[in-house]
């Protein structure tokens, strides 16, 4: 086969993307103000954020940033070298006591968490079973850690303990996004748990959209279902949602654990967050553990929007979640329903193919403890115009 030229290829692969409305561009935001930012020079109500308790700027993570931050704008190394300060191991400590389990590991992401949990635990003549709707990093994670890779359609339980079943000779990971990231739906948990004690292999709950939203004092959907680190003994939190920072976490018994710190590759090769950072999501994690309030503002706004949906004809997916998905279909309608939102003032985010299955293009709308019912009736006001003039 002849050399090809990267150049030319990169070039014809965007002209391919353009023809199938698969572009994607990042918008820079001027200036962001909670739910309004302001976009190439206009002011729009964001319904597109994970900053789902609104924490992103709020005066105590404000204030805890400042005040740490004389300990430097870099952790200088990586945990096992010399970056792991005073900051980071109280917030393992306070995040293992919140989320009641033995111990917690630190991550640079939550996509680097996932990739080292399913690579530092599972290798040749393993299998990593999952969700076939889980989080883009869990799937790379099993497709880097040289295992056995088998995906269940979404949401079957029964369909993993086949997968389980038909793999039954190494170690096994049962993997599950809690809250699924472009559906908002919740993930069988409790079948899953069962499935996975019938099988032998240790369920692994990425969380990322559940903790700080749902389960008492915003444990989870761990702790929605009834569960804990007996039925799910690894979890990952991440810190960019709900928790309004950045960075993510491990969470669970701390044999796998010590294992995760001592062999996983995206834990040792790679710089310690920030201490400022830590700082931030310490205070993130006191406002989240005693935020009921934020919750319940949270959890009106969800049926404020569900209920005006129902109203107006606006089929919205199944979800009990702050991610409220209207399922479009084409790519080419998801975009101009888009356009005609931002047109009236409003940023929601069109989810194309291959973010989602292909004919799968939605609005992923996502609510926040900081919108108010005004803003959430004006938002449903302009999806009912939207669709009647882009699907009419
Ligand atoms: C956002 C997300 C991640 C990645 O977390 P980052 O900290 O943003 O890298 C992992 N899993 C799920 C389900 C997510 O939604």
């Amino acid at each position: 086969m002849p050399r090809v030229s990267l150049g030319e290829r990169v070039l014809a692969l965007r002209a391919q993307r353009e023809a199938a409305h698969r572009r994607r561009r990042s918008r820079t935001v001027a200036r962001r103000d909670g739910v309004r930012c302001e976009v190439d020079g206009r002011e729009l109500l964001n319904f597109c954020s994970n900053d789902y308790l609104g924490l992103a700027q709020h005066p105590r993570m404000i204030a805890a940033l400042r005040d740490a931050a004389g300990e430097g704008a870099g952790s200088t190394a990586s945990h096992l070298v010399c970056g792991h300060g005073a900051q980071h191991a109280a917030l393992e400590t306070e995040l293992a006591d919140w989320l009641q389990a033995p111990r917690a590991l630190l991550f640079g992401s939550g996509y680097m968490a996932n990739l080292a949990v399913v690579q530092a635990l599972l290798g040749d003549g393993d299998a990593c079973v999952q969700d076939k709707l889980n989080h883009a990093s869990l799937i790379d994670a099993a497709r880097l850690a040289g295992c056995a890779h088998k995906r269940y359609p979404h949401a079957d339980a029964d369909a993993a303990g086949r997968q389980l079943a038909s793999h039954a000779d190494g170690a096994a990971l049962l993997a599950s996004d809690g809250v699924f990231s472009m559906d908002g739906d919740v993930a069988p948990l409790r079948a899953l748990a069962r499935i996975a004690r019938e099988g032998q292999a240790t369920l692994y709950v990425d969380d990322a959209h559940a903790v700080g939203v749902m389960g008492n004092a915003g444990r989870g959907s761990i702790d929605a279902a009834g569960l804990d680190g007996n039925d799910v003994p690894l979890r990952l939190v991440t810190f960019g949602k709900a928790l309004g920072s950045a960075g993510a976490a491990v969470i669970g018994d701390a044999d796998l654990i010590a294992h995760l710190a001592e062999t996983a590759r995206p834990y040792i090769y790679t710089t310690a967050l920030p201490p400022a950072q830590a700082a931030a999501t310490r205070e993130a994690v006191r406002i989240a553990r005693e935020g009921d309030d934020l919750r319940e503002r949270l959890h009106a706004n969800i049926d404020r929007l569900k209920s005006g949906a129902r109203a107006r004809g606006l089929r919205l997916m199944a979800s009990e979640t702050p991610i409220q998905p209207l399922l479009v279909g084409d790519d080419a309608n998801a975009l101009a329903m888009a356009a005609a939102l931002e047109a009236s003032g409003y940023w929601v985010a069109a989810i194309r193919p291959p973010t989602v299955p292909e004919g799968g293009a939605r609005l992923r709308i996502a609510l926040s403890a900081a919108h108010d019912a005004r803003q959430i009736d004006a938002l449903l006001d302009a999806l009912s115009r939207a669709r009647d003039v882009v699907m009419a």
